[in-house]
Parts: structure tokens; C-alpha cells; sequence
């Protein structure tokens, strides 16, 4: 059977085709990131314009690429939460009208099932159960995957996202948006040991997570550096200053999400973690990870690097897996949609 799934929750729109034995046929997107820029930030109406212009022609694409029309899609997967209201309203509308045309059943997916399914469309795929990783622009999580819609929470942020954490305290330096990849680009140079900066709740012996103290340590220290008394964007910040505060933030970030996620792992007695979402894409996550992982006989798991941040791939497989796992699915015509921008993955 092959699926059409459609992503839109925030800013990219993304659209792919996949099959039930989980292979992508086609796939296309599109990063409103440059139009975004220069609001230092996704500004929801300008989102939710753009993923309607922007489906038909990426849709397109994506059959060109496959070699295959309308008439061989058996089901069509698209977001319906969690995300901007408008935005998912943007695919939604799209994917529930043209099943209908077409007499298709429309499988809802959850964002975050598609991120934390992502690792499974790499050449080296993790098998069932795991420990997962979450870790994007909206959320941080650690969950036990026992199976497929199988999802335990084990522990997420108590305020910010990790990703969340690392746009904000890029903006603060100075850095464009969005920020995750400007700022662990620039600690590339400098050095993660010059300030010491906090490690919330490093040793609250649970699997969760606080980012907003490391980010007001950052302005803090941002602050001094530039001689200010009062926040402002733009400080002025010496070029090395910059990069010692970028890495020093990253070192401690990625310290926190590593030690947790590792205890989480061992706690649930899993022989491999999977790490998923945008954050996934860090070097020096990824290297960290494997490194305390290995140690301790756990093998890690990733994204490919194109996978991490929001796609059409991870939706149409996610819906793929759930179509085989349950056919019944396809025989579903039921057409009320219902977009929810606020909800949980967690089954368990
Ligand atoms: P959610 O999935 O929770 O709704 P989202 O879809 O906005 O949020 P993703 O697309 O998974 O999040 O990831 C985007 C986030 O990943 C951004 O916060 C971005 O800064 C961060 N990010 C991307 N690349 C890197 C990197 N190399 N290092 C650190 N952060 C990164
Ligand atoms: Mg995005
Ligand atoms: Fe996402």
C-alpha cells in the first residue's frame, strides 16, 4: 500500500510518499526560513499563507519524483497536531478535502510520532523497544517505546524546549535565526570550558528537564561581558567572548541531555537509544551520546541529518506503519477534522 502524508505544523511544509514496507518513494519540502528571518522568528499567519501555496506544487514534486499519480495512493497521513493552529489547519484542510474528492481514508498522525519514528527510515535501523530522546523546537522528552503507538513518558522540560533553549540564547548573543544551528556552529571555535554554567537538574534523580536557568545564566554572563546593565538584543560581545559563551552553553546542554538520557535508558533496561527532532542534528550531541553510550553497551540511534527537523518523510512513514499495523485503517471514511495544537504522545 502507499501513503501520502502531508506536514505543516509549523514552519515547513513537507510532502512524501511511502509504502507500507517503509520505503520512501518521493519526497519534497520546503523551509519558510528565510521569510521568517527576519522577524527572528515563525510568525504564525505568514506560516499558515505560505503552506497553502506552497502544497500543490511540492506535492507535485514529490509524484514526479515517484513516478506515480493520485490514482496509486491508498491513504493519505497529515499532521493534526501537535503545532500552529493556523498551520495545521493550512494541511489539514488540504489532505481531508482531497481524500474526500478522492474517497481515500485520511490517517491523522502526531507530530511527534513522526520525529520519534524518524531514526527507523535510516540504513541502520533500531529495533524495537527503546528509549527515546525528543528533543526539538517545542519539545524535550524522554519516552520508552515498547512498539509502535507504544509510548511511555518518562520525563520531559519543566519550561523550555531544548531547541526552544537554544534559539533563544543564540537571539541573545546576537546570533540570526534560527539559532540551534548558528550557535552550534560558532561553539565549533570556542571554549566549552571558560564559564561555568549551571546544569539544571542534573542530579534530580528523575528524567526531567529545566533549560530556563541555563538561559538566564547565558544573558547574565552576556551581560557582563558586554558591560551592560540592562538585557538588549545585540549586546555588544567580543568575536571570542561569543564563541567561549556558545560553546560553554552547548557543553552544558548537551551534558544534561546526555547524562538523563542515558539514565533513562538504563532504567528501562534498553539495549539501544534513539535520539529524534532538530536537536538530533548536533554534532556534539551526537558525539557525546555515543561516546557515554558506548561504554555502557548501548547502541545509538539518529535521524539521518536531513530527517531531524520537521519533514514530510516521517509523516507519511508514521502513518505507513500504522496502516500496516492496523489495514482496518484503510476502510476508515470518516472526514471531521480535527486539528489539535496542543496534545500528548505519551499512551502510557
Ligand atoms: P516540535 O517538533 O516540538 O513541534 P519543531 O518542529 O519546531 O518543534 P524541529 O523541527 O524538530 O522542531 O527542530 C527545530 C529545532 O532544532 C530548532 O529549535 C533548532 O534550533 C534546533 N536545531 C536544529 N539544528 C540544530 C543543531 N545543529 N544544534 C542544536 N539545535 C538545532
Ligand atoms: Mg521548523
Ligand atoms: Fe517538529
Amino acid at each position: 500500500k502507499i501513503v501520502l502524508g502531508f506536514e505543516s505544523s509549523c514552519d515547513e511544509t513537507g510532502v512524501a510518499l511511502c509504502t507500507t514496507d517503509g520505503r520512501i518513494l518521493g519526497q519534497a519540502l520546503y523551509s519558510q526560513i528565510a521569510m521568517h528571518k527576519d522577524y527572528g522568528g515563525v510568525v504564525p499567519e505568514l506560516a499558515s499563507r505560505d503552506h497553502i501555496r506552497r502544497l500543490i506544487p511540492l506535492m507535485n514534486e514529490t509524484f514526479a519524483q515517484a513516478g506515480i499519480g493520485l490514482n496509486d495512493v491508498d491513504a493519505i497521513a497529515v499532521t493534526t497536531g501537535p503545532g500552529l493552529p493556523g498551520a495545521l489547519m493550512a494541511g489539514c484542510a488540504f489532505s481531508y478535502s482531497m481524500a474526500m474528492g478522492l474517497n481515500l481514508p485520511v490517517i491523522p498522525v502526531h507530530h511527534l510520532e513522526g520525529h520519534l519514528l524518524s531514526p527507523l527510515l535510516s540504513a541502520n535501523p533500531p529495533a524495537f523497544p527503546f528509549t527515546a530522546l525528543l528533543v526539538s523546537g517545542g519539545h524535550s522528552q524522554l519516552m520508552g517505546v515498547e512498539g509502535l503507538g507504544k509510548y511511555k513518558l518518562l520525563g520531559e522540560t519543566l519550561d523550555d524546549a531544548a531547541g526552544e533553549a537554544f534559539d533563544k540564547t543564540a537571539k541573545m548573543i546576537g546570533l540570526p535565526y534560527p539559532g540551534g544551528p548558528a550557535l552550534s556552529k560558532l561553539a565549533e571555535s570556542g571554549n566549552p570550558e571558560r564559564f561555568k554554567l549551571p546544569r539544571p537538574m542534573l542530579h534530580s534523580g528523575d528524567f526531567m528537564f529545566s533549560f530556563s536557568g541555563l538561559k538566564t545564566a547565558v544573558l547574565t554572563t552576556a551581560m557582563k561581558l558586554a558591560g551592560v546593565s540592562q538585557p538588549a538584543e545585540g549586546m555588544a560581545i567580543d568575536d571570542t567572548d561569543k564563541a567561549d559563551l556558545a560553546a560553554s552553553f552547548q557543553a552544558a546542554i548537551v551534558e544534561t541531555l546526555v547524562k538523563k538520557a542515558l539514565a533513562a535508558c538504563l532504567h528501562m533496561d534498553h539495549k539501544r537509544l534513539v535520539v529524534a527532532g532538530g536537536v538530533g542534528a548536533n554534532r556534539l550531541l551526537r558525539e557525546q551520546l555515543v561516546k557515554a553510550a558506548t561504554k555502557r553497551g548501548i547502541d545509538v540511534y539518529f535521524p539521518e541529518l536531513n530527517l531531524c527537523t520537521d519533514n514530510g518523510a516521517m509523516i507519511a512513514f508514521a502513518g505507513a506503519m500504522q496502516v500496516r499495523e492496523h489495514p482496518d485503517l484503510l476502510a476508515n471514511r470518516n472526514y471531521s477534522m480535527n486539528t489539535r495544537p496542543r496534545c500528548e504522545l505519551a499512551t502510557s
